[in-house]
């Protein structure tokens, strides 16, 4: 009888997962470079960081994203498509492209700031719940871990996660010429439990203000970009935890000032 030997197994396994994850990264290598500000940068904290960002600034060492997060990414993606079936299942009608097959999105400032929608919820029910609709509306869609859903389930998106609050308010401002009403009819946001599954909706009203201070803020971010000027730090030590979150805390930190 011939003796079986599984210790092949393991070595196989880690060997293709090894072999996926450089195709990954291969092929993040090879996506075209973005030329413009992106709608979702503009609501981070610090202006260093979204000129860091602006520039394709290379991340500290080890600070890079590595294969399983990027593949993350791609999830979140997937799970758009997902959620647009249940939605379009529930009578919304959503939009995503144009008609020439480009995504939906805005363009200013000479085509130097830009952003890309989830979707255009065009029409749907006419209530949720007690909640009346107004459409068009703005979709939003996130993926989050168990700890950042429940901040959503807590304390709402504006609260919890301010920087997609912006991309939002930022994005029924320029979409409005291309949906009008769309800043009448708000934002409804989604999350879904990466964990558990479970969705979070919330319908979020256009806030005009903070629409105007993201706007302002590309004016100036992309000013001081164009003359090479680094803009001041959100934090005033190192070891504040937004530096210890961001990729470009060792090379923010060897400038002088
Ligand atoms: S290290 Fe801190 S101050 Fe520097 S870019 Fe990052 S968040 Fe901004």
């Amino acid at each position: 009888m011939n003796k079986l030997d599984f210790n092949h197994r393991p070595e196989f396994g880690p060997a293709l997962a090894d072999m996926v994850d450089r195709a990954i990264i291969d092929g993040k290598r090879k996506e075209p470079v973005r030329k413009y500000l992106g709608g979702s940068l503009i609501g981070r904290e610090c202006d260093r960081e979204i000129q860091f960002m602006f520039f394709h600034t290379p991340p500290d060492p080890g600070k890079d994203f590595p294969p399983h997060i990027l593949r993350t990414f791609e999830l979140g993606h997937e799970f758009e498509k997902i959620l647009f079936k249940y939605l379009r299942q529930c009578g919304f009608e959503i939009l995503t492209h144009h008609g020439d097959g480009r995504q939906i999105g805005f363009t200013q400032l000479n085509a130097r700031f830009k952003g890309h929608c989830d979707g255009i919820v065009i029409s749907g029910p006419e209530k949720v719940g007690r909640k009346s609709m107004r459409y068009p509306q703005l979709l939003e869609i996130k993926t989050a871990n168990d700890s950042n859903y429940k901040k959503y389930e807590y304390r709402g998106v504006q609260k919890a996660k301010p920087v997609y609050y912006a991309q939002m308010a930022l994005y029924l401002a320029y979409m409005d010429e291309h949906f009008p009403g769309i800043s009448d009819g708000g934002a409804l946001f989604a999350a879904v439990n990466k964990n558990t599954s479970e969705l979070y909706f919330e319908h979020v009203p256009f806030d005009v203000q903070n629409a105007q201070e993201m706007s302002d803020r590309a004016v100036h971010i992309l000013a001081a970009c164009d003359g090479g000027d680094l803009l001041p730090r959100v934090a005033a030590k190192p070891d504040d935890f937004r530096c210890t979150f961001c990729s470009y805390s060792d090379r923010c930190w060897s400038f002088d000032y």
